[in-house]
C-alpha cells in the first residue's frame, strides 16, 4: 500500500496506539479525588506537558478539545463574545479551511464586516496587506499557517507582529493544522493569541486537538458543563486520546529539523518525476511547506484517476479530502489555471513517506495515462 494522502489524516504510530491503551487502561475520571482519579490526570498533565513544550509555551496555555474544528470554533466564537459587540470588523484569508471559514461566515451572518484576503496574481498573501485590512473596528484576525491543499505558508509572524504594534488589543488566530510538527512553529515567534492544533494529522489519534489560548487572553468558553480545562472547555477528558497525542508530541517533536530534510527531498524527488512525465503539471510552487503538494495530470479527472489509483492500492485525494469531491474554491484563489481544477491530485507526506512510494505513484499515474479516455 501507498498511502500519499497524510494531509487529510496519518496512520497513527505505534507510540500513540500505546498511549491510547495506557489511556484506557488507566480509566479513572480526571477530576475524581481519590487515586483513580489523580492517575489519569497525571496522565493529562504529562501529555499537556508535551503539546506546551513543542511549540514553547506554558502548560497551563493549552486546553484540550475534540480537534481542530473545535478549536478554531471555540476561537472565533470566543473573540467574539469578548469583544464583538463593541468592534465588529474580522479579518481573515479566502484561502482558510472550512473550520474557519463557516465559523467567520456565522459571524458575517451576525452582523460582522468580514474582510477576506485573497493571494495576488503569484498565489502570495503579503502581510502587508492583512495589515492594511485591519482598523480600529476589527476584533480579529485569523489566518492559517499551511494551506492544506497548496502547501502555501502564510506569512504570520510578520502579518500578526505589525498588527500588535498598531492595535495591541486585536485577537490574532492561527490555525496550525498542517504545519504543526513539520515546521518548526513557537507560539511566541507567530505572535499568534490563540493557536489551533490537531493530533490525526501528527500520527496521533483522531478525535483530539489542542488551543494555545495566550496567558492574559479571557476567551469565553464554547462549550459549558462541569468546567473541566480550567473552565475553559467542559467536558470528561478523553484520557485515551490525549495520552495518543502526547505520545506521537514525544516521538517527533525533537526531529522537526531532521524530517523537513527528508520531505524536501521528497517534494524535489515528486517535482523531478512530474516534469520528466511532462503531462503533470505543478500546481503550487511559491513558499511552501514540502509535505503538501498539488498537481495536475493533464486530461485526467481527479476523481477517475483518484479511484484508478486506489486499485493499484495507492491513495491520494483530490483537492482536499473535506470538500468530498467539490469543487475547490482555494485552489482558484491561488490562481491554479482553470484547465487544470479538474485533474487536481494532492500528494502529501508523512515521516513515513519514501522515495520508492513516489516511484510508484509515478508508475501508477503513467498506467492511467495509457489506459484511461482523455477528458475531452
Ligand atoms: N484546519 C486544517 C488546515 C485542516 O487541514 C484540518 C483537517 O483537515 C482542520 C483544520 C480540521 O481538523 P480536525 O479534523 O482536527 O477537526
Amino acid at each position: 500500500m501507498i498511502y500519499l494522502d497524510n494531509a487529510a489524516t496519518t496512520r497513527p504510530c505505534e507510540a500513540a496506539v500505546k498511549g491510547v491503551m495506557k489511556g484506557l487502561e488507566v480509566f479513572g475520571n480526571p477530576s475524581s479525588l481519590h487515586r483513580c482519579g489523580v492517575d489519569a490526570e497525571l496522565l493529562v498533565s504529562d501529555a499537556r506537558h508535551s503539546i506546551a513544550e513543542s511549540i514553547g509555551c506554558l502548560d497551563e496555555e493549552i486546553f484540550f478539545t475534540s480537534g481542530a474544528t473545535e478549536s478554531s470554533n471555540t476561537a472565533i466564537f470566543g473573540a467574539y463574545k469578548s469583544q464583538g459587540k463593541r468592534k465588529h470588523c474580522v479579518v481573515t484569508t479566502a484561502v482558510e479551511h472550512p473550520a474557519t471559514a463557516r465559523p467567520i461566515d456565522e459571524l458575517e451572518r451576525l452582523g460582522c464586516k468580514v474582510v477576506r484576503i485573497s493571494p495576488d496574481e503569484n498565489g502570495v498573501i503579503s502581510p502587508e496587506c492583512i495589515v492594511n485590512a485591519v482598523n480600529e473596528d476589527t476584533f480579529l484576525v485569523s489566518m492559517m499557517f499551511v494551506n492544506n491543499e497548496t502547501g502555501a505558508v502564510l506569512p504570520i509572524s510578520k502579518a500578526f507582529a505589525a498588527i500588535h504594534r498598531r492595535f495591541p488589543k486585536v485577537i490574532t488566530h492561527c490555525d496550525c493544522v498542517q504545519g504543526y510538527m513539520k515546521l518548526p512553529i513557537k507560539a511566541k515567534t507567530l505572535g499568534a493569541d490563540l493557536i489551533s492544533l490537531s493530533a490525526h494529522k501528527i500520527c496521533g489519534p483522531k478525535g483530539i486537538g489542542a488551543l494555545y489560548v495566550r496567558k492574559g487572553l479571557h476567551l469565553p468558553a464554547f462549550m459549558l458543563g462541569g468546567g473541566q480545562e480550567k473552565g475553559q472547555r467542559s467536558g470528561t477528558e478523553s484520557v485515551p486520546l490525549i495520552c495518543g497525542f502526547g505520545e506521537a508530541v514525544k516521538l517527533y517533536g525533537g526531529s522537526i529539523a531532521e524530517r523537513l530534510e527528508k520531505a524536501k527531498k521528497l517534494e524535489n524527488k515528486l517535482f523531478e518525476l512530474c516534469e520528466k512525465n511532462g503531462g503533470i503539471s505543478i500546481n503550487y510552487r511559491g513558499e511552501k511547506s514540502p509535505y503538501v503538494n498539488s498537481i495536475s495530470v493533464d486530461g485526467l479527472r481527479s476523481e477517475v484517476l483518484l479511484h484508478y489509483l486506489e486499485k493499484r492500492e495507492i491513495f491520494v485525494s483530490s483537492g482536499s479530502a473535506c470538500s468530498k469531491g467539490k469543487k475547490s474554491g482555494v485552489l482558484a484563489e491561488f490562481r491554479i489555471p482553470v484547465q487544470n481544477m479538474d485533474t487536481t491530485l494532492r500528494i502529501s507526506f508523512s515521516p513515513d513517506t519514501t522515495e520508492e512510494d513516489l516511484l510508484g505513484l509515478m508508475e501508477g499515474i503513467e498506467a492511467a495515462q495509457q489506459e484511461l479516455a482523455r477528458i475531452k
